[in-house]
């Protein structure tokens, strides 16, 4: 079947393909088809609705303000928020079985919410239908040809070829975009991958006998190590997801790593040795961890994220991050109502897709380095000392200066403000931080009055800044 834009070209001036109906594609399916857009949608998986959530990434991630700013947009908010577990801080497991609940905020109006994936991504999908979207699943983009505008999909269960016009095409298909390849073959588009040498493991927490949750549920739970980390996030079944971050490949500042810890005996050695306060929270370790192969992790950087009016890509396909700030689903969701923004009214689709870049690809760049960061402080800071003492400052002087100094982790998460701003402010009070600490062993040795000044000089009022 082909139907050949030149058809198209008259009737569907406002007409849309977006590939991939995952997190971005279904809520941009749904801001778009709310406006007044045709849209279709394709997707090479299966209806999850029918045939179940088929995983592939993690089980469940954390949602912060961004992304619910965006979920609002489209009345999606109260669905998701309907299945969200809050998590109000980091519970830090000391490698002596001490536990310490660092909060994130400042009370239960600055917290994050741990969804599940599946579960958000079959809502967002309910809502993109509703709003007159068109869901085609089991159409895996294959090809597109951008002269003839025509785009070539397969049905991976029978290999038959389906052939389709389109007026414009958007790639929300994920990381490993076949949008993506599709243009940068044709344009080059100056892409990178920065893979990072650590990858990660799911695991499971399952509900205690009682039917409730084994650990407690409101919390993000950290186990630091240094170079490696576990993390687990809440499900609102009472389980959680456990990931282990480690190594990827065995080297003289990389033990362990999946290459030293690779059998299921290996796993559980390495658990009882470094994580024993998890070991009896997860009785099917070794099953899970044969079950469950490594996953990558990576950065994907792009010179350009469109095609003059014929595609454009976002969330993961433009600006795959790292997932240590839980931020890559929650910029997806803000680019989401960025493009619908710009492609608001008779905006000149290259146009839209220039600005839209213009605009979010700064930010996207600035949430990538964040991400990276925060690993290092994740799995080797939250029990330093030092790393305390900064942020028992960072309090101090948001409280003395609450227009000025607003806590890097709140720009990011709790806050609009752009990624790039964020960058840029916290790391002049990094340094702030780190001079007006050196040497000290707690508040009270604080340098006040210099510590001011510096403020009052380094940081303008951050609503004058946005
Ligand atoms: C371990 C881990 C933990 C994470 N934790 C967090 C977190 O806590 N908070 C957070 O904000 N982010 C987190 N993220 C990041 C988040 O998962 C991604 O940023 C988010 O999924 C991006 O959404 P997307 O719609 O761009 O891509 P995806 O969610 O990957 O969706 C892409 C869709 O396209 C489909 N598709 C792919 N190829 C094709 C094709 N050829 N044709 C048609 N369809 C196709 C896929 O099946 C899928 O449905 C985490 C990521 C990882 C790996």
């Amino acid at each position: 079947m082909t139907d050949r834009y030149s058809d198209l070209n008259n009737s569907l001036q406002k007409s849309i393909a977006i590939i991939g109906a995952g997190l971005a594609g279904a809520l941009l399916a749904t801001l778009l088809a709310r406006r007044g857009w045709q849209v279709d949608v394709y997707e090479k998986r299966s209806d999850p609705r029918l045939q179940g959530y088929e995983g592939g990434r993690s089980i469940n991630l954390a949602l912060a303000e961004r992304g619910r700013n965006a979920l609002r947009q489209a009345d999606a908010d109260d669905a998701v928020m309907a299945q969200a577990v809050m998590m109000r801080g980091r519970m830090v497991h000391f490698l002596d079985g001490r536990v310490e609940l660092q909060r994130y905020g400042r009370d239960d109006s600055e917290v994050i919410w741990s969804v599940h994936r599946g579960d958000l991504n079959i809502t967002l999908i309910g809502l993109a239908e509703r709003a007159g979207a068109r869901l085609h699943f089991q159409q895996r983009l294959e090809g597109v040809d951008f002269d003839a505008r025509t785009a070539r999909f397969v049905d991976d269960r029978d290999g038959v070829r389906h052939e389709t016009g389109f007026a414009t095409l958007v790639g929300a298909d994920g990381a490993g975009s076949a949008l993506r390849a599709a243009m940068n073959a044709y344009r080059d588009l100056g892409e990178r991958t920065d893979f990072l040498d650590h990858s990660y493991k799911e695991l499971e927490i399952p509900p205690a006998a009682d039917g409730g949750f084994r650990i407690e549920p409101n919390a993000l739970h950290i186990w630091p190590r240094g170079r490696y980390m576990c993390i687990a996030l809440p499900n609102d079944e009472k389980t959680f997801t456990v990931t282990l971050f480690m190594a990827t490949a065995s080297g003289d500042s990389h033990d362990p790593s999946f290459a030293t810890v690779g059998t299921p005996a290996e796993a559980r050695a390495l658990f009882e040795r470094d994580f024993a306060d998890a070991v009896p929270l997860i009785p099917e370790l070794e099953t899970d961890w044969a079950r469950n192969p490594p996953g990558l992790l990576a950065t994907l950087y792009l010179d350009r994220w469109h095609l003059d009016d014929r595609a454009v890509l976002i969330g993961d396909a433009a600006h795959a991050m790292v997932p240590f700030h839980g931020q890559g689903m929650n910029c997806a969701f803000e680019d989401c109502v960025a493009l619908a923004n710009k492609l608001e009214g008779d905006a000149d689709l290259a146009a839209a897709f220039a600005a839209f870049e213009a605009e979010r690809k700064p930010n996207a760049a600035a949430i990538q380095r964040m991400a990276l960061e925060n690993y290092i402080e994740m799995r080797d800071r939250v029990d330093d000392p030092d790393f305390l003492l900064q942020r028992e400052l960072e309090h101090a002087l948001q409280e003395r200066h609450p227009e000025r100094f607003v806590p890097h982790y709140a720009m990011v998460t709790f806050m609009l403000v752009p990624y790039a701003l964020a960058l840029e402010r916290s790391e002049i009070q990094r340094e702030i931080l780190v001079a007006a600490t050196q040497g000290l062993g707690s508040l009270e040795q604080v340098d006040w009055p210099t510590v001011d000044a510096e403020v009052e000089r380094r940081l303008v009022r951050l609503v004058d800044a946005a």
